[in-house]
């Protein structure tokens, strides 16, 4: 099974809302994550599609899965996500304003 993301998007950021300096790992989840933000913020309410490919390669090959993701009103809005092929989940806060938030021009 894959891992469980727990992330608040604020981290990543600076205090006026840009993508702070950090190691190239880093970037790669931040821009991973805020692409999950945006394809839920951006789409038809009532899909779970995405769009986005996993991005985990287990026995280094692509997973082959597409993530899937919903905004879970009950749990102050997070954003919740997952592959279905490989189980690599997370669930996302502090989304909400940033970058990343298309919901306001939507
Ligand atoms: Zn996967």
């Amino acid at each position: 099974m894959g891992n469980s993301w727990v992330v608040d998007l604020r981290h990543f950021l600076t205090d006026d809302g840009s993508l702070a300096e950090m190691p190239r790992p880093a970037m790669r989840l931040a821009t991973y994550f805020g692409r999950i933000v945006r394809a839920v913020t951006v789409r038809d309410k009532s899909s779970l599609a995405t769009g986005i490919r996993c991005r985990r390669r287990p026995s280094q090959r692509p997973c082959p899965g597409e993530v899937i993701a919903f905004i879970d009103y009950q749990n102050g809005s997070a954003i919740v996500w997952s592959c279905p092929v490989c189980g690599d989940n997370g669930i996302i806060s502090g989304w909400e304003g940033t970058l990343w938030d298309w919901s306001v021009s939507a």
